[in-house]
């Protein structure tokens, strides 16, 4: 009976939730389907890290509010990770606690945009980056790649305008697996400093890197950059705690105070209870971080050549470095198959091969899929063999 906000007609669900909302409800109605379009580790929260929840929750202390950014010992908790693993240290008031990266990235979107200032989106691009900067009142600005996925500063400097105010830099990349070279991340943060463009890094995957890969933070590339850059992170792809919604921002104060003014009148502090189990999660014992990493590497070094195989998919990028996911370019296999467009060659392959999988349009890179390799090898075997017997049937 009334008009609903122009701001929220103009944003997409969430593509990777219709899917796997898609593939949820026929599991529901028992069909056996292989989900390979959520982006979560399949594996168990550690012990550890679920035992500091229990005692906090046992000792009273998970009864209240915290501050509206978080705990100080947490802070305290994520400033020593960084700076043991990067080498960079962020007072605690320069880091802000938030339900979950997303919400991160959300709150900063508000505090840094005016309407119609532009961010800069290198494709393929996480989905929620585009439509976080809508409801801003920004506007995304796709950045176009070589057949390789990387993108160069000359790619960048291509789209840039006067109203250009941030570059979201997502390394190792969802969903592709790109982890960017120390060379590439000098060359893309020098440029982004000397516009005053502020750069956003969302290093969420950074602790899952293969086969020798190297992951550089862009806090390691000298302090001089640091009021330009803004960290995010969290606990959910390191730990496997997706479900407990802990991330942070790390960045210059000005703007982190005002992320805590913002989050104050919105959703005040994250939980309490999971804000205890993230204390342990970066503070504790980190031996279930290589654990699982290895897990990961097993399925990525076992399935990439099969995916690689399946007729009209072809890894442009190579084999991914980093997170959990695969990004074929399919248009061979759209066209050898008939389909018109990824969306509808997903849908066929959910309906009829029973696997799950992203269309590249998420990610603003049509004419690709995603898939997640963060499931059971049994499982990722099968879903193969069934894309495998999908693709003959239909060629
Ligand atoms: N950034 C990227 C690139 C992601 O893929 C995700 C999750 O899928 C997030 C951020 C958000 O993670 P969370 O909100 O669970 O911390």
């Amino acid at each position: 009976f009334m008009e609903l906000s122009r701001k929220v007609m103009q944003i997409q669900p969430s593509a990777t939730l219709k899917t796997s909302a898609m593939a949820k409800q026929m599991i529901a109605d028992g069909i056996d389907v292989i989900n390979l379009g959520i982006g979560e580790p399949d594996y168990q929260t550690p012990d550890n890290i679920k035992q500091a929840a229990i005692d906090s929750i046992q000792n009273g202390k998970a009864s209240f509010y915290t501050p509206a950014t978080g705990l100080p010992e947490l802070k305290r908790a994520i400033s020593a990770r960084i700076e043991a693993d990067h080498g960079y240290h962020f007072d605690p008031s320069q880091i802000v606690v938030t339900d979950g990266a997303k919400m991160a990235l959300f709150t900063l979107f508000q505090v840094i945009l005016n309407p119609d200032d532009e961010v800069l989106l290198p494709v393929p691009y996480w989905v929620s980056y585009s439509e976080q900067v809508k409801l801003a009142s920004g506007v995304p600005v796709e950045v176009g790649t070589d057949r390789q996925l990387r993108f160069t500063v000359a790619d960048l400097e291509a789209q840039r305008t006067p109203k250009t105010k941030a570059l979201v830099l997502n390394s190792p990349q969802n969903p592709s697996g790109l982890v960017f070279s120390q060379e590439e991340l000098t060359a893309i943060v020098n440029w982004a400093v000397k516009n005053d463009i502020l750069v956003i890094a969302d290093e969420i995957y950074e602790k899952l890197l293969y086969n020798g890969n190297h992951f550089t933070s862009v806090l390691e590339l000298g302090d001089a950059n640091m009021d330009h850059i803004v960290l995010i992170n969290g606990v959910s792809k390191a730990y496997s705690m997706t479900g407990w919604r802990i991330g942070y921002a790390a960045g210059p104060k000005a703007i982190m105070a005002k992320m805590g003014v913002v989050l104050g009148h919105a959703a005040s502090n994250p939980a309490a209870v999971s804000q205890y189990a993230a204390i342990e999660a970066f503070s504790g014992d980190q031996s279930s971080v290589e654990t699982m990493r290895q897990g990961f590497e097993a399925r990525l070094n076992e399935l990439y050549p099969l995916i690689s195989g399946l007729p009209g998919f072809k890894m442009t990028g190579g084999k991914p470095a980093g997170a959990f996911y695969m990004f074929p370019d399919v248009t061979e296999a759209l066209r050898l198959t008939g389909y018109s467009d990824t969306p509808a060659f997903v849908q066929a392959v959910l309906e009829d091969a029973h696997v799950g999988l992203v269309p590249g349009e998420a990610f603003g890179l049509p004419g690709h899929v995603r898939l997640s390799y963060a499931t059971d090898m049994e499982l990722l075997r099968e879903a193969y063999r069934r894309l495998q017997k999908f693709m003959e049937q239909k060629i």
